[in-house]
């Protein structure tokens, strides 16, 4: 079989993981499989390069940013192929670049156009091992890009793609996919499996150990992907296509969120094509919207709009609301980032009602007010104060039966 395996962070640490790391690819060569690595920066690393330039500039550039960032991933390829050697094997490292992947210009969270993987090939064919340095791409005009926070997973998957790979395993720091995430809920219990819809409304609610994108991708085509622990030999959970076993469980997973801010423009006056013209402002600065609250107007009166974005686009955000909201002589813009969002996510959804009633019950019998509220076939998601959180999260693992038996 041809298997990429990647590791994440915390399983590039320090040079004793990396070892270790060198170690599993060992171990997978010799039962048999063709190895190609996708690694991280080292745990912390890219926070730490993202504090340096924020230490030089307040509004760094975002090519240069992508250039820095994509440092941290040529350092744990170089040293992971170098351990690699060590154990007698032939490896080689290589770059987003050499990697042959092309990705648009959007810096800092470009998207991927296609992977060419030439050289890869040849030097599969040739029994090396390849370790690619995960997060990063080069756009058509030879800049270096990044793929957006946990860009690592989506390189992982897309390469297994272009490689046409049996398996794209992630491996982290937990064994699997959780019913929650397992540091807030001790209680949480390992999934086997999860289908990609699933898997997606998860990570995009918040649990980041799969990144979004990466899950988008592997679902478009169909990449079985395996998420299991570096530190550990355990099964994992197999994120895969959806069948009729999965529908009999209402809710699979609790997600939650608390890099969200809430935007509200106050005293809009209540016309058509007033939410065209924000959100399209906010859209062309390439900057995602969530969640939309409008309240109802009274007799054509001014109202209120609410909405969250990254946290990270808060500052672009408001500056570019405030600007719409002066043209449109709406009242007051405010912001606010003390919020989370709680997720409940499952594919049973469908075919059961009363779910989302049986959520704000159950939040409100702990006293937690909610803000916004937005479902889709498969989710409900509330937005909270940020102190409930974990409470939040708690309550609802415990209301739809999630524990472990
Ligand atoms: P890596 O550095 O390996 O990419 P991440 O930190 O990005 O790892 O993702 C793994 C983390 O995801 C775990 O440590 C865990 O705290 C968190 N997480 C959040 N939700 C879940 C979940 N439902 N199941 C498992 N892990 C989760
Ligand atoms: N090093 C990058 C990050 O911290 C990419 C990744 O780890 O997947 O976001
Ligand atoms: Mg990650």
């Amino acid at each position: 079989m041809l298997l990429v395996q990647k590791y994440g962070g915390t399983s590039v640490a320090n040079v004793d993981r990396i070892k270790a790391v060198a170690e599993r690819v060992d171990k997978t060569i010799k039962e048999g499989h063709k190895v190609v690595v996708v690694v991280s920066a080292m745990a912390g690393e890219t926070d730490k390069l993202i504090n340096l330039a924020h230490q030089i500039s307040s509004n760094p550039s975002e090519r240069e940013m992508d250039l820095l960032l994509s440092s941290g991933e040529r350092i744990t390829s170089s040293l992971t192929a170098m351990a690699i050697k060590e154990l007698g094997h032939k490896a080689i490292a290589l770059t987003g670049r050499q990697t042959g992947i092309v990705t648009d210009a959007v810096h800092t969270k470009a998207k991927i156009e296609r992977i060419t993987a030439d050289r890869v090939k040849r030097a599969l064919e040739e029994n090396y091992v390849v370790v690619i340095a995960g997060f990063q791409g080069i756009t058509e005009t030879d800049d270096v890009t990044t793929l957006g926070r946990g860009g690592s997973d989506l390189s992982a998957v897309a390469i297994a793609h272009a490689l046409n790979a049996d398996l794209c395993e992630i491996y982290t720091d937990v064994d699997g996919v959780y019913t929650a995430d397992p540091r807030i809920v001790q209680d949480a219990r390992k999934l086997d499996r999860i289908s990609y819809e699933e898997m997606l409304e998860l990570a995009s609610l918040g649990s980041k150990v799969l990144q979004t994108r990466s899950v988008e991708f592997a679902m478009k085509y169909n990449v079985p992907v395996v998420v299991r622990s570096s530190f550990n030999y355990n099964p994992g959970t197999l994120v895969t296509k959806e069948d009729k076993e999965m529908e009999k469980v209402v809710v699979s997973g609790i997600a939650h969120d608390v890099n969200q801010a809430k935007i509200t423009v106050m005293g809009v006056p209540d016309k058509p094509g007033i939410a065209a013209r924000l959100f399209k402002k906010i859209a062309d600065a390439n900057i995602v919207v969530d969640m939309i609250v409008q309240n109802i107007s009274i007799d054509g009166k001014a109202t209120d709009i609410s909405f969250t974005v990254p946290k990270t686009d808060s500052k672009k955000t408001l500056k570019i609301t405030e600007e719409i909201a002066k043209e449109l002589g709406a009242r007051a813009v405010d912001l606010r980032e003390d919020i989370a969002k709680v997720s409940i996510v499952g594919v049973g959804m469908r075919t059961h009602s009363g779910v989302a009633a049986q959520m704000f019950d159950a939040l409100a019998r702990h006293g937690i007010n909610i803000m916004a509220i937005s479902t889709s076939e498969i989710k409900v998601s509330c937005l909270i104060d940020a102190k409930f959180t974990e409470l939040a999260v708690r309550v609802l693992h415990e209301t739809f039966g999630l524990a472990a038996i």
